[in-house]
C-alpha cells in the first residue's frame, strides 16, 4: 500500500491544476495524481481553449429564479479574471508558452441580422460587446466573407489548452507532486462515511484526503453511487487545418453553434458537436464535410486550407450541466468534475476554491451553489 497526504484521481486539467495548487499552498503535502492511462490526454487535449463564459446560458433561459446560472457566470467571470496571472505563473515554472491571447472573439452576424438584440443580452449577463460593421472588420478580419458583421468580445480570451496540459505536468513535476499514469483506480474502500483506501489491480493507495477529478467516468464507479451524481460523457469532434500564414484568420469565433480557433502555428480548428453517445470518441467524415461547408461559407478562401486531422473528446456533463464541486457525503472524499464545456476556463478558480475546501475548510459562497448536495435533496 502506498501512503500519500492527497491522492487525487484522474489527471486531466482539474486533477493536475488542484494537484499543483495545493503542492503552493504546502510544500510538506505528499501529493498523487493518478491517472488510468496518459496524463491530460482526454477531454482537457481535445478542448479548443475558448474562455468563453456564456457558452451554456441560453438567451431564453437566464432568469431570476433559475440562481444556479447566475452562480455559474459568477464563477466563470472570476476565473476569468485570474486566468492571465495563473498562466504566467505556470509558463514562469514550466516554461511552456501556453500562447494566452487576448485579441477577443467574435460573435458572428449574418448579413441582414441585427446585433443589437444580442449586445443588449449580452451586457445584461456581464459581457461587454462591441458592434463591428464591415469596415471594422475589413480592418480587423479581412479574409471573412462579405457581408458579416460581428459583435467583438474583448475581455474572452483563449489558451493553447494542450500546452497548457504540458505545462502543468512540468509543474507538478518540478514540485514534486507525483504523476502516476497507467493506473486505473477501479475500486473505494468505504468505513465509516470515509474512505480507507483505493486500488487499481496493481497498487492500492490511502490518503488522507481523495479528490476524484475523472473528468466524464467520475460517476463510473459502482461503490460511490448516491454519493457522486451522475456525470456523463458529451463527445465533441474537431477538425484541423492549416492556414496560408497565422495571421489569415486573426480572431477565434462563432456563428451559431459552429466555431473556428486560429492557432499561433497556424492552424485552425473548427468545431464541433454535442453528442450524448456515450463513451465513443470517433468522429465521421458526414461531420467533417459539415465543419468544412460552414467555414467556407464564413471565409470563402478556406477550400485552399490543407487537411490536418480530426478528433473527439468526452466532455464531462452532469445532469443540470453545470459543474460538481466541493464536499461529498464522505468526509474525506472531495470532488471537482462536471465542467463540460467550460473547463479550460473554470480551471483556476477550480483549483483555488477546491484547495481552499481541502486544506482551510473554507467553502467560498462561489462553490457553495456547486456541492453534490442539489442532486441528493430527497
Ligand atoms: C471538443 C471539445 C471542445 C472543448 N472546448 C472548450 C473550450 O473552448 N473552453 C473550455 O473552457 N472548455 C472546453 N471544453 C471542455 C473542457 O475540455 C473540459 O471541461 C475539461 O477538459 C474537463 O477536464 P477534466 O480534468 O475534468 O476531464 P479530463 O480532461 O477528461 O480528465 C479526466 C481524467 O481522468 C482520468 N480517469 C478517468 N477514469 C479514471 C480512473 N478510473 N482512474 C484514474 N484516472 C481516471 C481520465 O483518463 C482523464 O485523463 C471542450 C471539450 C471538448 C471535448
Amino acid at each position: 500500500m502506498k501512503s500519500y497526504d492527497v491522492v487525487i484521481i484522474g489527471a486531466g486539467i482539474m486533477g493536475l491544476s488542484i494537484g499543483y495548487e495545493l503542492r503552493l499552498r504546502n510544500q510538506k503535502l505528499r501529493i498523487a495524481v493518478v491517472e488510468k492511462g496518459t496524463a491530460g490526454k482526454e477531454a482537457s487535449w481535445a478542448s479548443v481553449g475558448m474562455l468563453e463564459p456564456q457558452l451554456i446560458i441560453t438567451q431564453d433561459s437566464l432568469n431570476e429564479e433559475n440562481g444556479i446560472q447566475r452562480s455559474f457566470l459568477n464563477l466563470c467571470f472570476e476565473s476569468q479574471f485570474i486566468f492571465e496571472e495563473y498562466i504566467r505563473r505556470v509558463e514562469w515554472v514550466s516554461k511552456v508558452n501556453c500562447e494566452y491571447r487576448k485579441e477577443g472573439i467574435l460573435k458572428l452576424i449574418p448579413p441582414d441580422e441585427n446585433a443589437d438584440e444580442k449586445i443588449a443580452w449580452l451586457a445584461r449577463i456581464g459581457i461587454r460587446g462591441h458592434y463591428w460593421d464591415q469596415d471594422e472588420i475589413e480592418k480587423n478580419e479581412p479574409a471573412l466573407a462579405e457581408g458579416f458583421s460581428a459583435i467583438h468580445l474583448p475581455g474572452n480570451h483563449q489558451v493553447e489548452n494542450r500546452k497548457l496540459v504540458k505545462a502543468l505536468i512540468y509543474a507538478c513535476k518540478q514540485t514534486n507532486v507525483e504523476i502516476i499514469e497507467n493506473c486505473p483506480i477501479a475500486d473505494f474502500n468505504i468505513v465509516n462515511d470515509a474512505i480507507a483506501d483505493i486500488s487499481s489491480l496493481a497498487e492500492k493507495y490511502s490518503a488522507a484526503h481523495y479528490i476524484l477529478t475523472a473528468g466524464a467516468w467520475s460517476s463510473q464507479f459502482p461503490g460511490l453511487h448516491g454519493i457522486i451524481p451522475d456525470i456523463r460523457p458529451m463527445r465533441g469532434q474537431i477538425f484541423s487545418m492549416q492556414m496560408p500564414n497565422e495571421k489569415f484568420v486573426r480572431h477565434a469565433g462563432s456563428l451559431d453553434d459552429f466555431y473556428y480557433v486560429p492557432r499561433n502555428d497556424g492552424r485552425i480548428l473548427i468545431g464541433s458537436t454535442v453528442e450524448d453517445v456515450g463513451f465513443n470518441k470517433s468522429v465521421s467524415q458526414d461531420v467533417t464535410d459539415e465543419f468544412l461547408k460552414k467555414l467556407e461559407t464564413i471565409f470563402p478562401n478556406s477550400v485552399y486550407f490543407k487537411a490536418i486531422e480530426s478528433w473527439a473528446g468526452l466532455r464531462p456533463v452532469s445532469q443540470d450541466r453545470f459543474p460538481v464541486l466541493g464536499e461529498t457525503a464522505l468526509s474525506n472524499l472531495f470532488v471537482a468534475a462536471g465542467h463540460f464545456r467550460n473547463g479550460i476556463l473554470l480551471m483556476p478558480i477550480t483549483a483555488r476554491l477546491m484547495a481552499d475546501v481541502i486544506l482551510d475548510q473554507k467553502v467560498s459562497p462561489l462553490i457553495q451553489p456547486f456541492s453534490t448536495a442539489r442532486f441528493f435533496r430527497d
